[in-house]
């Protein structure tokens, strides 16, 4: 068994955390929950914060985490606790993965991208300086070390995933220091460590229009933070929307599998969020055990969650935001219902 840390969140956290942990329960993942708290839902339990040293403890613990969308209420010391979290505990690769599903009817079939966003620099690192009256100056940080680390991760991923191709998004025409050095550190690892790797350069604003008119010349798209933080949201808008599209953020010691979503406060206590895209994230968290920590029966576990939401998906079981009728819950039996057998 391993011990994973589950933080259910804020909004429609709860519900879709219930969902997911019905699932590996039936799936006999070989996985036990401690569950930890933060954002607002650490408030309401009496923490001393919106992230609790007893939950980032437990994550350097465990090493390994599910969490919900937290959020972070205006005036508590962060701009965004999910920010914070990837900070401290240095998680600074976000892998992305966007594919079409069976049965999600879009404008593109076969999507197959990746995202990879650098997750602790650029425009997130929230240094805001108020200059004078009516003049704001916000820092984008970038380091040699992180452009280098990150770099150098999307290249190893691409290998170890056997995928042929990374573009990276950038405005180095307009930051030609900051989106410079990133350029500069990719073109050094590739050249260097990874010349069997296609590796391309475009300007973010070109790279977006080229998404939306061909999502399939692109394979792993690599970004700062700021730029994967919104590429990440068209690359969702192509397979069928936030409901299902899951993340990982990566680091040396520990990490974070949560979905690409928000806390979605206008449908949150209602029971009709999707819980894919949460779903999905445990399940790259069951792969990320099975190749850390070479256990078969997690990537077991993996392939039969991921055959029984696609068999459901397949058979017009679906949420409302994919033009379904089902609730959290019903979504949620349909789904356990079609897990194959042990
Ligand atoms: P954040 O600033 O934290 O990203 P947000 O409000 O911009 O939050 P989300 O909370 O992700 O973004 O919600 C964006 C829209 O997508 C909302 O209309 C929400 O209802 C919908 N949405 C997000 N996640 C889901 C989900 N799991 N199931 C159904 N709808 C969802």
């Amino acid at each position: 068994m391993h011990t994973v840390v589950l933080i259910p969140g804020d909004g429609i956290g709860p519900e879709v955390s219930t969902a997911v942990r019905r699932v590996l329960t039936a799936a006999n993942a070989p996985i036990g929950f401690v569950e930890r708290h933060a954002g607002e839902a650490a408030l309401d339990r009496g923490l001393e914060d919106v992230l609790p040293s007893e939950t980032v403890a437990a994550i350097r613990e465990h090493h390994v985490a599910l969490k919900g969308p937290c959020t972070t209420p205006v005036g508590r010391g962060f701009s965004s606790v999910n920010v914070a979290l990837r900070k401290k505990l240095n998680l600074y690769a976000a892998v992305r993965p966007f594919r079409s599903l069976p049965g999600v009817k879009t404008r593109y079939e076969d999507v197959d991208l990746i995202v990879i966003r650098e997750n602790t620099e650029g425009l997130y690192s929230g240094i805001e300086n108020l200059i004078t009256d009516g003049v704001v100056v916000s820092m984008k940080v970038a380091t040699r070390g992180a452009c280098h680390r990150i770099s150098h991760w999307a290249f190893r991923y691409a290998t170890h995933r056997r995928r042929a191709k990374i573009t990276i998004f950038h405005k180095a025409n307009i930051m030609k220091m900051s989106d410079g050095m990133l350029l500069d550190e990719a073109r050094k690892v590739h050249e260097r460590d990874y010349p069997n790797i296609d590796y391309s350069e475009v300007i973010v604003d070109a790279g977006h229009m080229r998404l939306v008119q061909n999502p399939k010349q692109f394979d792993i798209i690599l970004c700062e933070n700021l730029y994967g933080d919104i590429v990440s949201d068209l690359c969702a808008g192509l397979i069928g929307g936030l409901g299902v599209s899951p993340g990982a953020n990566i680091g040396e010691e520990d990490a974070v599998f949560e979905a690409v979503h928000g806390s979605a406060p206008d449908i949150a206590g209602q029971g009709v969020a999707n819980p894919l895209a949460l779903l999905m994230s445990s399940v790259m968290l069951l792969n990320h055990l099975a190749e850390t920590r070479h256990d078969e029966a997690c990537r077991k576990a993996a392939e039969r969650i991921r055959t029984a939401y696609d068999r459901a998906l397949d058979d017009g079981q679906k949420t409302r935001d994919l033009g379904g009728e089902l609730g959290t819950a019903a979504f949620t039996d349909s789904v356990i219902a079609r897990l194959p057998a042990g």
